[in-house]
């Protein structure tokens, strides 16, 4: 099935997602709610509809946005907007360990770098 091909009458991505996989939001936990039959089984509303997104939420939106229709399961607005929100603290999180981890990289190779740039002449 070739992607990214919409055509006025065609079924919109969403539609595919709710024909295949059902009107109810699959969020298993990942926004951080209990929800007490294990799954959150919301539906959409007129003024809520769903939304189609990879599950479980890759971590970055670029990923997000490549995710075939085939990994696309329906989410209900508010599980959608409380995991996009902890993936956004997760990679404010593993971004400060990358610096961290750069910082003490960058300690590490200088001291040779300075010593060696004393006796360029
Ligand atoms: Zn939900
Ligand atoms: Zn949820």
């Amino acid at each position: 099935m070739p992607k990214g091909l919409v055509r006025p009458g065609l079924l919109t991505v969403l539609e595919q997602v709710l024909r295949k996989h059902g009107q109810l939001c699959v969020c298993a936990g990942a926004c951080g709610a209990e929800h007490t039959s294990g799954k959150c089984l919301a539906h959409g509303t007129e003024k809520q509809p769903m939304l189609a997104a990879p599950f479980p939420l890759p971590l970055t939106e670029h990923e997000t946005a490549s995710a075939p229709v085939s990994e696309l399961r329906p989410w209900c607005p508010p599980c959608w907007r409380k995991t996009v929100k902890r993936n956004i603290e997760i990679r404010a999180e593993l971004r400060r360990q990358e610096l961290d981890e750069a910082q003490t990289l960058l300690f590490d190779v200088e001291r040779p770098a300075l010593a060696a740039s004393g006796g360029g002449r």
